[in-house]
């Protein structure tokens, strides 16, 4: 069974998510499809054939935290999963890995699924090792990785139609395999496309994708699930 994740970030209306829901709830797949919209449109699916999560959450259930979503709520909005450290938050928000590891306790407390996003910027490409090692640290440390979904999305690649070689990939993948004792999922996001989806998903330690602009490509999208369910 793989993982295909849909990343809307700040993208969609009302409109958008009831098309994607009549066109998406109804293809069939043995492999684990997860939507993960902005907050506002988690109503809009009640009842999905697949599985919901959320692209980011507090740290905290509840109290003065202006702003903030509680993963109680979206617990009871039906997410099962929940996005967090993606490169955009931690980038732009200023999200520290202190910040995301609290994040994680929380959900697992909650028997929600991190889906724990890591990755090296275009910098740090030659040093991607020691990149992940210091993000990973303090779960390897203090946490369970095992309750845990682990993405691996080089900034670089992210929106930007460039994807690490096949062989990159298996590397990085088996790497995050070892340390994490293959204790959880690990899975590849950046550009990911129809064209390259079944190749990366054939990669023996890629568990699933995590997809940003091709699953906002509704036909496209429909179609990568239906081509990788042979895989
Ligand atoms: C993402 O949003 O995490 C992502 C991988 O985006 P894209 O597929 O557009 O590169």
């Amino acid at each position: 069974m793989k993982f295909l994740i849909s990343n809307w970030k700040m993208n969609g209306d009302v409109e958008f998510a009831e098309n994607f829901f009549e066109k998406i709830n109804s293809v069939k797949t043995k492999n684990r499809i997860i939507v993960c919209p902005p907050f506002p449109l988690l109503y809009k699916f009640q009842n999905f054939a697949h599985s919901l999560g959320s692209q980011n959450c507090s740290a905290k259930t509840n109290g003065a935290f202006t702003g903030e979503v509680s993963p109680l709520l979206l617990k009871d909005f039906g997410c099962e999963y929940v996005i967090i450290g993606h490169s955009e938050r931690r980038r732009m928000f200023k999200e520290s890995d202190e910040i995301i590891f609290a994040k994680y306790n929380t959900l697992v407390e909650l028997g929600i699924t991190p889906i724990v996003c890591v990755g090296e910027n275009e910098d740090e490409k030659s040093e991607w090792r020691e990149v992940l090692l210091i993000q990973l640290h303090k779960f390897m440390n203090d946490g369970n990785l095992s309750k845990a979904i682990i993405a691996y999305e080089p900034v670089w690649s992210i929106g930007s139609g460039k994807t690490p070689t096949m062989d990159e990939i298996y590397k990085v993948l088996n790497f995050l395999k070892e340390t994490t004792h293959f204790s959880c999922p690990t899975i590849y996001g950046g550009s990911v496309n129809i064209n390259n989806i079944e190749d990366i998903l054939k990669i023996p330690p890629v568990d699933g994708v995590l997809i940003g602009g091709a699953s906002l490509r509704i036909a496209e999208f429909s179609k990568m699930i239906q081509s990788s369910s042979q895989i």
